[in-house]
């Protein structure tokens, strides 16, 4: 079957002052099959929010292809990039920041619906009515305001809001990192049932390694603005091959003590680099315990070592 999402060389460079530029997004490659869970992981600035937008097309991308269904979505026009923006919805990380703090609950979540003109009067009630239990919540929050719900609470009504006009993929950008642990695995839960529900495809944006990979199929890890390993999530937790993911996996604690014995941690030293100044060569080189003379003369190409499992680094 073909993908629902295939990201080719896909770029979002910044243009800054004094002629810099931010190479945020520099060439992702990868695929995402209809209803699976693919978790994009990096530390913060690595353009994994960038790529996410990118492919909504909230930003224009440098260069690259987003094939959607099949599609180009670039050369998408009138009823079919209606379509395209119907389908692709995105869940944001900040709860408190993108609800509007002067709509109601029911208006935040009609939004899209007023806007594709979907429901009105009595369906249009019922609809909102139907998405608030989807998402745990009931009735009479509809006539309520953002500010007198908890995170949790706020960041259902985002999925709510996600929801509403029956998109077939979202973009989750970091949606559980800005709430309480306590509520964290009750919205990764929701996530969840609602996929199996509604049939939908998640690319599922995250610093933490260790929460991705129990909702992911699959996971890319990403590093100033490459993906440095894509793998299924068994695998990559199995077998990780680039000294990045290792060092990240290194850092989650086995719950098992026996097991966590025979794991060393891999520290890496120094800071991640400036993306406005990355280092020659491979951009890991700087805190890579495995770094050779090769690593800085050349950038390790992306490839496919086995099956599915894709790495960039001079080891393989
Ligand atoms: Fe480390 Fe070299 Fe591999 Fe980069 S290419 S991750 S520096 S071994
Ligand atoms: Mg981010």
């Amino acid at each position: 079957e073909a993908p629902i999402l295939k990201i080719n060389n896909l770029k979002k460079h910044f243009q800054l002052s004094g002629n810099r530029v931010l190479k945020a997004v520099d060439g992702l490659n990868f695929e995402i099959k209809r209803g699976e869970t693919f978790g994009l992981v990096g530390e913060s600035g690595c353009g994994k929010s960038t790529a996410g937008r990118t492919i909504m097309r909230l930003y224009e991308p440098t260069d690259g292809e987003v094939i959607f269904g099949g599609r180009d979505v670039r050369k998408l026009r009138g009823a079919e990039r209606q379509k395209f923006t119907s389908d692709m919805q995105m869940v944001f990380q900040d709860p408190y920041a993108s609800l509007n703090p002067r709509m109601t609950v029911g208006k935040i979540i009609a939004e899209g619906i007023d806007i594709h003109g979907l429901y009105r009067g009595n369906k249009r009630t019922e609809r909102v009515h139907q998405l608030l239990d989807a998402v745990g919540l009931n009735e009479e929050h509809a006539n309520r305001f953002p500010h007198e719900f908890s995170g949790g609470q706020r960041q259902r009504i985002g999925i709510a809001r996600a929801l509403a006009i029956e998109p077939k993929f979202i973009i989750a950008d970091e949606p559980i990192s800005a709430l309480d642990v306590s509520v964290q695995a009750q919205v990764v839960n929701l996530f969840k049932k609602l996929q199996r529900e509604h049939d939908l495809t998640y690319l599922f944006i995250a610093h933490d390694l260790a929460m991705v990979k129990h909702i992911s199929d699959r996971i890319g890890v990403m590093y100033l603005g490459k993906l440095v390993e894509v793998a299924d999530s068994e695998k990559l937790n199995a077998k990780p091959l680039h000294p990045y993911t290792q060092s990240l996996l290194s850092a989650i604690p086995i719950p098992d003590p026996e097991v966590q014995k025979t794991r060393e941690r891999i520290i890496l030293q120094g800071e991640i680099p400036s993306p406005l100044n990355p280092p020659s060569g491979c951009p890991f080189r700087t805190r890579c315990p495995s770094a050779m003379d090769k690593c800085a003369q050349s950038m390790p190409a992306y490839k496919e070592v086995e099956q599915g499992h894709f790495v960039a680094c001079h080891l393989y």
